[in-house]
């Protein structure tokens, strides 16, 4: 008779890990496919059911045989991140905290205007870039998100709003990558994620919808254009270095030259000649908020086609920032504008919800180690995992 710890040594075989097809692009599953011996149009079929119609168990994928399927829930699965809460402010703004593999939480927000709906999406755990003014920078930065979790995020919202019934009222029309995490620096991710979404057998959002905003990480936005055009916005806040080193660190690293170059080339690749930059400029009080400010900005983006989006801080604890007075913001705009720039100023959503970026997901887990090391690699001027 065997002994006991050998019954629980049988007992205990290690779980088989499976690929999660959630984020796998078009491409990716048709390849998986080929590895397979099958048919590369099986992607198509299983993009539709997880993206298209919301399906995420393989069972009742009925168009794919009972055998393929068997095969398939073998070595794979459909998983997505899981909801922790979901609120709804009185303004029609939704925030979502989600769980992701290992125990840390982001955050989602989804903001309603009369014509379109836009989904906030995050792309890391944290975001070790620093920006001082930044409730997520504070957390530290614990890990990349996978592709899965990144377009799981968009999953949720759209199931949330019903969305996968064709007749749904709400929708998300619009996705910014603007949320927990610096998306550059999660390249390969971000990209797989955004094909997902421009897919026409999945969302089928226009490039025009979908916005990748980045601090600055100049070698992978100049790869960006390799393999994708999406719109662009730039979290600029600072209209000279001396103060961008600052308020957004990475800027020691890749001055503002750099930056807006490569962001002019960006557009400048853009089929759509008449599509522009976002500018992002975050006014806080006495700090980047005053007129010869808004007058530097004028001279610095005079080459670069792009509209200007001011936000006044929205102050959260523990911050040494405060939000711009109303006099300091309708100046800037007015000097901004009378240079003949498009302004907008971003309205404050979700007051009672918490909903700025990174308000609601607190501490990430194990921000020191990886925070370092993640440094280091920025440090080396090597953007993490850029396709070559
Ligand atoms: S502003 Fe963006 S890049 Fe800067 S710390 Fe926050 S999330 Fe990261």
């Amino acid at each position: 008779m065997p002994k006991a710890a050998e019954v629980i040594a049988i007992d205990e075989q290690p779980q088989k890990v499976k690929i999660n097809l959630l984020g796998f692009s078009a491409s990716r599953l048709g390849d998986f496919f080929d590895e397979m011996g099958e048919k590369r149009f099986r992607a198509t079929q299983i993009i539709k059911w997880i993206h298209q119609m919301g399906e995420c168990d393989l069972d009742q994928m009925t168009n794919i045989s009972k055998d393929l399927r068997e095969r398939l829930k073998d070595i794979a699965e459909i998983k997505l991140p899981e909801v922790v809460s979901c609120q709804d402010s009185v303004d029609g703004t939704r925030k979502w905290l989600i769980r992701v593999d290992g125990g840390s939480c982001i955050e989602m927000v989804y903001i309603p205007e009369r014509e379109r709906g836009t989904l906030c999406v995050s792309s890391q755990i944290g975001c070790a870039l620093d920006c001082s003014f930044c409730a997520t920078g504070k957390q530290g930065f614990n890990r990349d998100l996978t592709a899965a979790e990144i377009i799981g995020q968009l999953w949720i919202a759209a199931d949330s709003f019903d969305q996968f019934d064709p007749k749904a009222k709400r929708r998300v029309t619009n996705v910014v990558m603007m949320g927990m995490g610096e998306p550059l620096m999660n390249f390969d991710n971000v990209v797989d994620a955004m094909s997902i979404m421009l897919e026409d057998n999945a969302y089928g959002l226009s490039k025009r919808r979908v916005t990748l905003s980045t601090a600055g990480v100049v070698p992978a936005l100049d790869k960006l254009s390799d393999v994708s055009d999406v719109s662009l916005a730039i979290s600029l806040h600072a209209p000279n270095d001396e103060l961008r080193n600052q308020l957004v660190p990475i800027n020691r690293k890749y001055p503002l030259v750099d930056f807006i170059e490569s962001a002019r080339n960006y557009i400048d690749k853009m089929p759509d000649n008449r599509r522009k930059a976002t500018v992002e400029y975050t006014l806080m009080d006495q700090v980047n908020d005053r007129t010869e400010h808004a007058r530097e900005l004028a001279v610095l983006l005079k080459d670069l086609p792009c509209k200007i989006n001011l936000i006044p801080f929205n102050p959260f604890p523990g911050t040494e920032y405060k939000r711009v007075s109303n006099t300091a913001l309708n100046r800037f705009r007015d000097i901004l504008a009378g240079e003949g720039y498009t302004v907008t100023v971003r309205t404050t959503r979700g007051d009672d919800i918490a909903a700025a970026c990174g308000q609601l997901a607190g501490e990430v887990n194990d921000r020191t180690k990886r925070q370092e090391r993640y440094k280091k690699k920025l440090d080396e001027a090597q953007p993490v995992r850029i396709i070559e």
